[in-house]
């Protein structure tokens, strides 16, 4: 199994990392236009391998240097500074998406490949990936809010005094600041979020839920302001969905691709079940009105920003 990761900043030398350390992955290959960058994290990335994981890592100068690669993770492009959104970022990094995308698909094979977005502002992101690549929609997938739905789920886990591993809740919509916590599908042990904080005798008010959502969409801006980007979560974000590709595990995740058709075409985040061919169905999960008038907003605001670029 080859990889390709275009874009090696802090982002993408910790999805190398983590890539690395499934084990799952023979050859790494790792492209940016800043090719001193991607030589040296090669370079550091190849010592670290002799600790663990044969793989081999080399950093290419050029395109052709991916050929051969199953899956292409792209996480280049500007990263957000304090106190800006991800939609900042949206010219700047539709700039980079179109610069790459033709690129890859002229070193790749399109029957097979699958293209992995990490980019923001995400959704927007998979959806000109997907427009420029002309691959099906199931093999160009984003990240989506695989890392908020992870947030989610550590936060109830921490308060509820179970593993997240036991808590099956989801975060949908946009990858951004209107997505939306689906309250409504929260179990935990089987069981409703309200039947077992009764079980466990724990109060969860509306104000606590207000907490937590705060929390879980602003992680990465609290993150940013105390080490100046985003890294672990997202690496291993990226190596859990290389995984459930890469073995067929059919996982459900909260993935990004583009869905629908006509005015109602967007890429935005929903169980999806993930497989060796990508994405092979996706789910809607249980919604009160309110949470599916709020995802219907989040689809509207990925639309909008994608007619802007
Ligand atoms: P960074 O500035 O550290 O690295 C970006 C790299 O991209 C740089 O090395 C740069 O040279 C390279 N690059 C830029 N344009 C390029 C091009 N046209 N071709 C090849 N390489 C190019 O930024 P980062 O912190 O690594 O963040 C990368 C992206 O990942 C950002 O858009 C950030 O917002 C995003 N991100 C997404 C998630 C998520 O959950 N999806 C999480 C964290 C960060």
């Amino acid at each position: 199994m080859k990889i390709a990761i275009i874009g090696v900043g802090t982002v993408g030398s910790a999805v190398a990392t983590a890539v690395k350390n499934t084990g799952l992955v023979h050859e790494i290959v790792l492209y940016d236009r800043d090719g001193v960058r991607a030589r040296a994290a090669a370079e550091d990335l190849g010592h670290a391998a002799a600790f663990g994981f044969d793989v081999k890592i080399s950093a290419v100068n050029n395109y052709r240097g991916i050929r051969g690669s199953d899956i292409v993770i792209i996480s280049a492009g500007a990263n957000q500074k304090p106190g800006e959104t991800r939609t900042d970022l949206l010219q700047n990094n539709a700039e980079v998406i179109r610069d790459i995308v033709p690129r890859v698909m002229a070193n790749v094979d399109p029957k097979r490949v699958i293209l992995i977005l990490v980019t923001n502002p995400l959704d927007v992101m998979v959806m000109l990936a997907q427009s420029l690549s002309k691959l099906p929609p199931s093999r160009v997938i984003g990240t989506g809010t695989m890392l908020d739905t992870a947030r989610l789920r550590t936060i109830l886990a921490r308060g509820l005094d179970v593993s997240p591993q036991s808590i099956h809740s989801y975060v949908l919509g946009e990858h951004g600041d209107s997505s939306v916590i689906d309250w409504s599908s929260v179990t935990v042990g089987g069981l409703s979020l309200d039947d077992f904080c009764h079980q466990s005798k724990i109060t969860m008010t509306a104000a606590t839920r207000e907490t937590i959502e705060y929390r879980v969409r602003n992680a990465a801006y609290e993150i940013i302001r105390g080490r100046g980007a985003t890294w672990d979560g997202i690496g291993a974000a990226v190596a859990d969905l290389l995984k459930c590709i890469i073995n067929d595990e059919h996982r459900i995740l909260t993935v990004s691709i583009v869905a629908g058709t006509g005015a109602h075409t967007v890429a935005m985040s929903l169980p999806r079940v993930v497989g060796a061919n990508g994405v092979v169905m996706t789910l809607m999960p249980k919604m009160s009105s309110t949470e599916s008038a709020a995802l219907r907003r989040s689809g509207k605001i990925i639309q909008k920003n994608f007619s802007r670029i």
